[in-house]
This record gives structure tokens, C-alpha cells and sequence, in this order.
């Protein structure tokens, strides 16, 4: 599937980066553009991969937005001539559809990333995506409020909002920093292959997956939710049915961006490998399985050829916006938004209400 991407905010910009750059590595040829967008210039100045646009420099003046994901709607709606200018040459006839990055938590990505989504539908005939990363359990309240607005009205804008959670991918012991660089990796390893399939030109055959596979297991809108795995290839077809099924069982139940979204309306089972290691039975099997498992109305399919000593399975499974996950993490953005504005109408004077202490006069 060709794509234009746009990264909005720092997070939005950083994943982007390494999508592209992992894209080009690859030598896949998916991605057809790529822009960043973003308040900050600072944010801005250190990207390499993406041609970049400010927004809100009238406003900031090159400094941000801070957290606050209200004025990033402001300026990305006020300069939305500018961005979708800046768009022209990126998205180009070929693209297939067009993938809006954010942090949800922050102020730029989080405001600018549904406001973008809406004015590029009203323009473009692709589908129109959302890549949404949510704030991991640890972060502030005012990340958990942000990411909740803003993947209310992004759920609500987009054709589809495919989430990654930080708590899903981040390795254990890792500090902030790193922990961001080792997830944006594992991002762009996972989206760069997602998006790259259907774009196989070797071994093209009846089983290889296509581009329409991705968009209509998208189709429905929702959220959805991306797992990936992979095992090393063995010359033993028998060997190689184990692999396929546990590559995409633990694609499902381990190595999704969203933990604990096993339930959905559609998935998508992307099998990478060797032609000759990708034994026929062992897909067929891993699809019933992943059906039952998922409780989906309609499982697809697809091998991915690549040349690789590995089997990697990806599951892009749709329509998960029932699942726990996204109800916990609703929970914790309804209560950190009361939490928010609570302390926003706090009256200071309240500090002092009691009379222990006396006023002057
Ligand atoms: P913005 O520039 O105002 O849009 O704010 P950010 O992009 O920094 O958004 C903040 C949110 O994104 C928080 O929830 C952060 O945890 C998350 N975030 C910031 N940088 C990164 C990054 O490089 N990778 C990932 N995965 N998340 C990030």
C-alpha cells in the first residue's frame, strides 16, 4: 500500500523519521512522502527524512504549543492553507492512502492530528488513517486528558485510528528517552512492513497479499490495533507449520500495539518470508485460529514474500474499540480530564478558607 505520511507534533515527527527511513533501508518503496508538521521549530530542526512545515508561528512563535492540545487545533486550523499547500507534492496520484502520526498525550499532534484528518478528507479521495500513540499508564494526567479528546475526535475524523499503546512495545528498564527511541523502531519496523505489503514484486502470486486487504480490513473505521512476531525459518516444512502458528498466535496475544485488544470486527494475517518456507497449511490453520480467537466476522489473509531467514506474522485486527484496553484508557482520561479542570476552577483563596489563620483586615 503506497502512502504519503504526515507526522504532527514531536512524537508525530520522530515516527515518521524512522518509517521513512526504514521504508528507504528496506528498499520497499511504500512510502511516497513524507512531512512533519509542527509548533516547535527546535522539533523540527533535528528531522532528517521529512521535508517540514511550522504552524502557529504568529502565535508561538516557534516555541510550541506546551500541553496544550486546544491552541494546537487553533493553529493547525488557522495555517491549514499553508499544510495542505506544503501537501501538494507529497501526495502524489499514487499514494493509496494517507497516515496522520501523533503522540495523543502532547499539545501540536494531539489538537492539530483531528483537525488535519478532517480538512484532508474534505480534500483527498484515499482514505485518510490515523497512526495515534496513547500515553503509557505512568505519564501526568493532563497526557491521559489530552489523549482522550483527542482520540475522541480523531475516531470520529478518521477513516480508521490504528493505536499504538507506550506501554505496549517499551522494553523493561529502559529510561524515557531510550524507551521512545527503542518504540519508534519497533513502529516503523511493524508499519513500514504493513504498508509494504502488497507492494511485493517477487514470487507475485494467488496467496500474496494486496493493498485492498489492508484498506478493507479498515473499512469498518473504529480503532484497530497491530501485532507482530516473528521465529527463525527452518528447512523442515513441519517445523515451519509450528512457526506460522506461533508467530501469529503471540502477533495477537504478546506482540500487539494495543495489549489486551483480542477481540475485533475484521483482521488482516500477514504471513513475511520465504516463499518456500511459508507452508500452506500452517497459514490456513493460523487464520481459523486467529477467526475463533478474535471472534471476527472476516479473517484475510496473505503472504508477504521477502527475502529473509525469518517468518514473521503481522495481525492488523479492526474494530477493537470495545476491548478492555481502550475502556481503561477512557477511564483514566475521564478521570485525569475532571481532575484538570477541577484544579482550573480551584479558587486559590479556598487554600486559606479555614480560620486557623487570621486576616490582616
Ligand atoms: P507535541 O509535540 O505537542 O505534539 O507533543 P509530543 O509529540 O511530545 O506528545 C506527547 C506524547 O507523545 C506523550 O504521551 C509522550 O509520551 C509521547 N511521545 C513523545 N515523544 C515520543 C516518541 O518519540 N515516541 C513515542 N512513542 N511517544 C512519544
Amino acid at each position: 500500500m503506497k502512502v504519503a505520511l504526515i507526522g504532527v507534533g514531536q512524537a508525530g515527527g520522530k515516527v515518521v523519521e524512522r518509517l521513512t527511513e526504514f521504508d528507504a533501508e528496506m528498499g520497499f518503496n511504500a512510502v511516497q512522502g513524507t512531512l512533519a508538521i509542527n509548533s516547535a521549530t527546535a522539533d523540527l530542526q533535528s528531522l532528517e527524512w521529512a521535508e517540514t512545515q511550522l504552524i502557529g508561528a504568529d502565535r508561538v512563535n516557534g516555541h510550541g504549543v506546551g500541553g496544550d492540545n486546544e491552541l494546537g487545533a487553533e493553529i493547525m486550523q488557522s495555517d491549514i492553507q499553508e499544510v495542505l499547500g506544503a501537501l501538494d507534492g507529497h501526495v502524489t496520484s499514487r499514494a493509496e492512502a494517507i497516515v496522520v502520526v501523533a503522540g495523543l498525550g502532547g499539545g501540536t499532534g494531539s489538537g492539530g492530528s483531528p483537525v488535519l484528518v478532517h480538512n484532508l478528507k474534505q480534500v483527498y479521495d484515499v482514505p485518510v488513517y490515523a497512526l495515534g500513540i496513547l500515553p503509557g499508564r505512568n505519564e501526568g494526567s493532563l497526557y491521559q486528558a489530552n489523549a482522550g479528546r483527542s482520540l475522541k475526535t480523531i475516531v470520529r475524523e478518521a477513516d480508521s485510528t490504528i493505536l499504538v499503546d507506550n506501554d505496549a512495545w517499551h522494553e523493561q528498564g529502559e529510561s524515557v528517552e531510550a524507551g521512545f527511541a527503542s518504540i519508534n523502531q519497533q513502529i516503523a519496523q511493524r508499519f513500514g512492513l504493513l504498508f509494504a505489503s502488497g507492494e511485493a514484486v517477487e514470487g507475485v502470486g494467488e496467496s500474496v497479499v494486496d493493498s485492498s486487504e489492508v484498506i478493507n480490513t479498515l473499512r469498518n473505521g473504529g480503532i484497530a490495533a497491530l501485532g507482530y512476531a516473528k521465529a527463525a525459518a527452518s528447512e523442515d516444512s513441519t517445523q515451519n507449520i509450528r512457526s506460522v502458528m506461533s508467530v501469529t498466535r503471540q502477533a495477537l496475544l504478546t506482540g500487539t500495539s494495543l495489549p489486551e485488544a483480542r477481540v475485533g470486527e475484521g483482521a488482516l494475517l500477514v504471513i513475511a518470508g520465504r516463499p518456500a518456507s511459508i507452508p500452506r497449511k500452517g497459514v490456513e490453520k493460523s487464520r481459523r485460529w486467529l477467526e475463533d480467537e478474535t471472534q471476527s466476522m472476516q479473517v484475510r489473509g496473505g503472504d508477504f514474500p521477502l527475502e529473509s531467514d525469518q517468518i514473521a506474522a503481522l495481525v492488523l485486527l479492526g474494530g477493537v474499540e470495545r476491548s478492555d484496553r481502550i475502556e481503561s484508557f477512557l477511564e483514566r482520561a475521564r478521570a485525569a480530564q475532571k481532575a484538570e479542570d477541577e484544579s482550573e476552577k480551584a479558587d486559590p483563596a479556598d487554600h486559606f478558607a479555614d480560620d486557623r489563620l487570621d486576616n490582616l483586615f
